[in-house]
């Protein structure tokens, strides 16, 4: 399972097979700890004890945790980072009136209510790489300029290079999760999705 994957659903690396501990007669006190791949490699002292080993990749993984969390961007850089997207991508035409993560959004990537400009992205990309997060914020930012899914829509996600790509990410994702497909409320109908098996076709 990818790094990225266990990031986005929230959950702690397992500590039986994700982490590798290095010991090094090099290393008298120092414990540091760094992602590789989707292990987690934890480097101590050749001389610590069990017991110690165990507490400190306890801690080393709470500490690595809390780093991550904090790099992911929050409401005020998404918000900086649609408007570069459409800057960059869209001629500057979308323009949000606000741009934020939700967290009561499972079954889609996104959503976007074009009467009052506004534009919600799930937490469940957070921590997905970059280019998946900007194919979703592009995605919904196209959405204020065409609301469906018709060819129109596809020629302005034409400007960004790595739609194919990210599509393909997030398919992969769900394949993996066998996310069930939960209709959207009636009242949702204007609303509008990214790529999910089962919603309104973006094929
Ligand atoms: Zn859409």
């Amino acid at each position: 399972m990818p790094a990225d994957q266990e990031h986005a659903a929230g959950r702690t690396p397992r500590p039986t097979s994700a982490v590798e501990v290095r010991r090094s007669a090099r290393r008298r006190r120092t414990v540091s700890a760094y992602r590789e791949g989707d292990r987690t490699v934890v480097l101590i002292p050749a001389r610590m004890s069990e017991a110690e080993e165990e507490r400190w990749v306890a801690v080393m993984l709470d500490k690595l945790k809390a780093q991550e969390k904090r790099r992911r961007p929050g409401d005020a850089e998404l918000a900086a980072r649609a408007a570069r997207l459409s800057e960059q991508y869209l001629g500057g035409r979308a323009r949000p009136a606000s741009v934020r993560w939700v967290t009561n959004q499972n079954t889609r990537w996104g959503s976007c209510t074009p009467s009052e400009g506004s534009i919600r992205l799930s937490h469940r990309l957070q921590g997905m790489p970059e280019y998946v997060i900007d194919y979703v914020l592009v995605h919904e930012l196209a959405h204020l300029l065409e609301p469906g899914h018709g060819p129109a829509f596809w020629r302005l996600m034409e400007a960004y290079p790595r739609t194919e790509r990210a599509r393909g990410y997030l398919e992969g994702v769900v394949a993996g999760e066998s996310l069930p497909y939960v209709p959207p409320a009636r009242d949702e109908d204007r609303e509008q999705e990214p790529a999910l098996p089962g919603g309104e076709s973006s094929d």
